[in-house]
Formats: structure tokens, C-alpha cells, sequence
């Protein structure tokens, strides 16, 4: 545990290298419009090759490819790509960095094993380009269970004197849980002596709770978004990028999260790396997480949750009602 909360942040004094060094870092659009950036990348391959040397036989599905560095285009990013990681592995050369990135399956391959570790290197990558809110997700899944799960947090500070979040760029957070034994949090400037637990909010009024939703409009469907708060009785809906929603969620500083379809794609679906860690992290901090229809999230279809639609997520408390809320908008 203590070797993956080291490596974790390692990633993230990378991305944080890469935010600072770049008004916009290298960016490629990907085959479905998305962005990766050598920040993507770069935290694909410390982790994959982290992994590889601690778990050899535990395989990986992770988000990026290493398709586009093979490209000409492709070889300016490797280029930046090994000099970001040189810090922390010093004999990086193109060929591992290439290896280490395919080591991360992105197909379904995988769903029959045993267990798997499954990673986003820079969810929210957007927010990341916008030096909003990202994060690294890392999530072990065992039996279709997840069973550890971690979060890093650059741009979102926990401060252990008030027990609060900020969006301080300076410090950020490292969030874990392990199944059966809670959910911690320390700020990255602090050693893994200073974990400390958090707990989901005691709301049960929806007027004093609030949603935590997607900045992107094309990652949630806002209008309805707005139509379902109103349903519910909560005034209080906020954009925020990335499982960093999760973490606040956690901490009680949020109390529900809604990943609604988008009207541009009514057939999404949501990948395990978007959900795996952030949904241990919400339930082992007292909270509960289903699918828009109240089905539990099922991660045993591969790198996809296909047998979900949405997220519905919260404190456990405004769960039932929030999920009678989307059957009644018919969300
Ligand atoms: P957020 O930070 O909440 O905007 O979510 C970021 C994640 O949304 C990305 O990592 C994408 O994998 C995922 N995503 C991309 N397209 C969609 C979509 N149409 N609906 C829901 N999530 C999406
Ligand atoms: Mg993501």
C-alpha cells in the first residue's frame, strides 16, 4: 500500500511539472474527439512501469493507448514524454516508455481475470487543460469487486486543521480506501502517517444539500440536470471535473452526484477507470453509488460499465429519493 501511495504521488508532481511548464500542454485529439496530452501519457507509463515491478502478474486496463506515439507526428511527444519521466526512472528509453503505456489493455480482453488494476491517468483531462480540477485514478478489481481504490488530487487541498477542501493549486490531496476499512485523506505535502478518515455528510434535507455534476455539457445532460435538482429540492448544483466529485462526496463537502446521458450520446457508456476509485472511495466513506437506475455498478463487462446507464451517487441518506427523482423526469 505505502509503495502505490509513493508512485501515486510521483504522478502527481508530474502532472503538476507538465501544468506548470505549459500554457497548453502538447494536446491530440483522440478517435472519439476527446484530448490526451503528454501529461496522459507521461502518468500512463510511471504507473504501468510502477505496476509492472510490484504486481508483474496482475494485468491492467488503463485509458490511453501508445497507438499515436508511433506516428511521426507521434515522436515530439515521446521526446517531451521521456523527459518528464526521466525524473523518477532514470534509464526510461522510448521503447519502455511505449511498452509500459501498452501494458494498459483497452479492450475487453481482460474480463474474465481474476483481478485487475484499472487506471485513468489524468481523468478530467479537460479540467486539466483548463488548470482546473484532474486526477489520477487507480482502482484494484477483484471478482468484479473493487477492492482498493486511490485518487490524487493536485489542484484540491485537503486542510486537516478546518477539514476542509480547497481548490488551491499549491498542494492537493491524496484520497484512498480499501474495502472494509474506510476511506483517508492527506494533503500531499504531508506524509501517509497524517491519513486521516472522512465520512459522508449527515444531510437528509435536500435544502441543505447540494450536487456535484460535470463542467463538460457533453458529459452530462444539464438542462436536465437543472430539472432534477428541482425535483429533488436542492438549490445548489455545481460543475467540478473529474472523480475529484467523488472525494468532496467523501468528505461530506458535497452530497450527490449525477452523471445524466448526454443528449450528443444517448448509447454512452461509462468506463471503469471514470468510476472505479471514486465509487469505493464514496462507499467506504458511508456512501452509495448505483447506476441512474438504482442498479449496483457492474464491473465485471469488461472496461465498460455496459449493463449501467449513469451514475447516481450520494451520502446514502438522499439516495432513494434522488433515484425516484430521475424515474419521475424520466432522466
Ligand atoms: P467529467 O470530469 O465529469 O466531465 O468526466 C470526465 C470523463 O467523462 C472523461 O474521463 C470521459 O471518459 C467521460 N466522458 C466522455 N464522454 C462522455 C459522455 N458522453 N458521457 C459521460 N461521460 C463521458
Ligand atoms: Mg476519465
Amino acid at each position: 500500500m505505502n509503495e502505490i501511495l509513493s508512485f501515486l504521488r510521483e504522478a502527481a508532481d508530474l502532472t503538476r511539472r507538465i501544468q506548470n511548464d505549459f500554457i497548453t500542454p502538447a494536446t491530440w485529439e483522440k478517435k472519439d474527439k476527446s484530448p490526451v496530452t503528454v501529461g496522459d501519457l507521461a502518468v500512463q507509463t510511471l504507473v504501468a512501469a510502477r505496476l509492472e515491478a510490484l504486481y508483474p502478474d496482475v494485468p491492467l486496463i488503463a485509458e490511453e493507448s501508445a497507438d499515436l506515439l508511433l506516428t511521426d507526428e507521434g515522436k515530439r511527444f515521446l521526446e517531451i514524454i521521456l523527459e518528464y519521466v526521466a525524473k523518477y526512472i532514470p534509464d526510461v528509453t522510448a521503447e519502455k516508455v511505449v511498452k509500459w503505456i501498452s501494458r494498459g489493455k483497452h479492450d475487453d480482453s481482460l474480463r474474465d481475470a481474476p483481478r485487475f488494476w484499472t487506471l485513468d491517468p489524468i481523468d478530467g483531462t479537460k479540467g486539466f487543460l483548463r488548470k482546473e480540477q484532474y486526477a489520477t485514478a487507480l482502482a484494484l478489481i477483484e471478482n468484479g469487486q473493487v477492492t482498493l481504490g486511490f485518487l490524487t488530487t493536485p489542484n484540491l487541498t485537503w486542510l486537516p486543521e478546518t477539514k476542509e477542501f480547497t481548490t488551491d493549486q499549491a498542494v492537493g490531496s491524496l484520497v484512498c480506501a480499501k474495502r472494509g476499512d474506510g476511506t483517508r485523506v492527506v494533503p500531499l505535502d504531508r506524509g501517509d502517517d497524517a491519513l486521516e478518515p472522512i465520512h459522508v455528510s449527515a444531510h437528509a434535507d435536500p435544502a441543505e444539500a447540494s450536487v456535484l455534476r460535470s463542467v463538460e455539457a457533453g458529459h452530462t445532460n444539464l438542462s436536465q440536470m437543472d430539472v432534477l435538482c428541482q425535483k429533488i429540492g436542492v438549490t445548489r448544483n455545481v460543475g467540478m471535473d473529474s472523480q475529484a466529485k467523488y472525494a468532496m462526496l467523501a468528505a461530506g463537502k458535497s452530497d450527490l452526484l449525477f452523471r445524466l446521458i448526454s443528449a450528443k450520446m444517448p448509447d454512452y457508456k461509462e468506463k471503469i477507470w471514470d468510476q472505479a476509485a471514486g465509487s469505493i472511495i464514496l462507499e467506504e466513506a458511508g456512501g452509495r453509488v448505483t447506476d441512474l437506475d438504482g442498479k449496483p455498478l457492474n464491473f465485471t463487462q469488461g472496461y465498460t460499465l455496459k449493463q449501467n446507464r449513469g451514475i447516481c451517487a450520494s451520502n446514502g441518506l438522499l439516495h432513494d429519493r434522488a433515484v425516484q427523482a430521475i424515474e419521475e423526469i424520466g432522466a
